[in-house]
């Protein structure tokens, strides 16, 4: 297949990704609509937003003649698992730099990774925390030869020209739009994209305020001005990032039961649990069109599951 025919594949499939509309009778009540955007089933393997951050990233790859990605991630990073499966599917090699020495041959991430070709190099945290000095890359070079680099968690203009474009493929009018954050650059490419009328709201899945910084940088330095309003929600953290509560564990189940839509503890469960908080508390003025953007991740549940024991509604994928 050549190069460029397998990229045009990747950029297609399901241009148009599924809106669900969710009822339950605190819905009508609070006389709000609720959708969910299944990011997640944009793509079998190269899953949410991860789809869109790497899109455009893959196609400068190629354009600029590379053969290789080298990218980095934790040992469970939706990243590390979905820059695997693109890559493989335009013809790109990949590598993929671990933080923590061992690497678990049990790990589920780093099993698939390994299928689809991913080199791995494990590497200690205090490496991994110099991970983006020359003196680092140039070493990777030595031993991996040539590569295109994608940021820890794939943030960089590339990616955000890939998530401006999530909310151009929802058929929904919604007047407040919910994604979770991690580095922001999700966030970043919605808050490009929003109207007037609309109001998105970042849930962090990190602890702390540095978030409000980050973000606010990145939003500079990418020159975007939202047209709509934008705000960071902090305090649905859980503990901090990848940490979890058993009322989220819950919940989690909950919203399965309830509207047959799965979610994962790290970041799309934080974000619907913040919105049926907020929902509870009267945030959301009545006929508020609420749109929850379901980011994936759900890859990320087996090894949930293989490093708490707790098992979670998870489609089979
Ligand atoms: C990576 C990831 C995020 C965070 O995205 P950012 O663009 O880094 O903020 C959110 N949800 C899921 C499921 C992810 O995998």
């Amino acid at each position: 297949m050549s190069r460029n025919f397998v990229k045009i594949v990747l950029m297609l499939i399901r241009q148009s990704i599924p809106c669900e509309l969710l009822s339950h009778p605190v819905l009508d009540q609070k006389q709000v609509v609720l959708q969910v955007l299944r990011l997640d089933q944009v793509h079998p393997e190269v899953s949410g937003n991860k789809f869109f951050k790497l899109r455009y990233n893959l196609q400068e790859a190629i354009t600029q003649n590379h053969q290789q990605v080298l990218t980095f991630g934790g040992a469970y990073s939706n990243h590390i698992y979905a820059t695997a499966a693109a890559a493989k599917e335009v013809g790109l090699a990949t590598v993929g730099i671990i933080r923590g020495e061992s690497l678990d041959s049990k790990n589920p991430t780093l099993s698939f990774a390994k299928s689809a070709g991913m080199s791995l190099l494990g590497i200690s945290r205090t490496q991994y925390r110099e991970k983006n000095h020359p003196a680092f890359l140039e070493l990777m070079r030595q031993k991996f030869g040539d590569f295109y680099l994608i940021p820890e968690g794939g943030t960089n203009s590339f990616a955000i020209q890939g998530t401006r474009e999530i909310l151009s493929l929802s058929q929904s009018d919604s007047s407040h739009v919910l994604v979770p954050v991690g580095t922001g650059g999700t966030f970043a490419g919605i808050a490009a994209s929003i109207f007037s009328h609309q109001k998105l709201l970042g849930i962090s899945a990190l602890k702390g305020e540095g978030i409000r910084d980050e973000i606010t940088d990145l939003l500079r330095a990418e020159c975007i001005q939202t047209k709509g309003s934008i705000e960071l929600v902090t305090q649905y953290h859980q503990g901090g990032y990848a940490k979890w509560t058993a009322e989220l564990i819950s919940f989690i189940h909950w919203f399965w039961e309830v509207f047959k839509v799965p979610l994962d503890p790290i970041y799309t469960g934080k974000m619907a649990f913040a919105c049926w908080d907020l929902l509870k508390k009267n945030y959301f003025p009545p006929g508020a069109r609420i749109l929850l953007v379901h980011t994936g991740g759900l890859q990320g549940n087996r090894g949930f599951t293989q490093r708490t024991g707790i098992v979670l509604p998870t489609p089979v994928m």
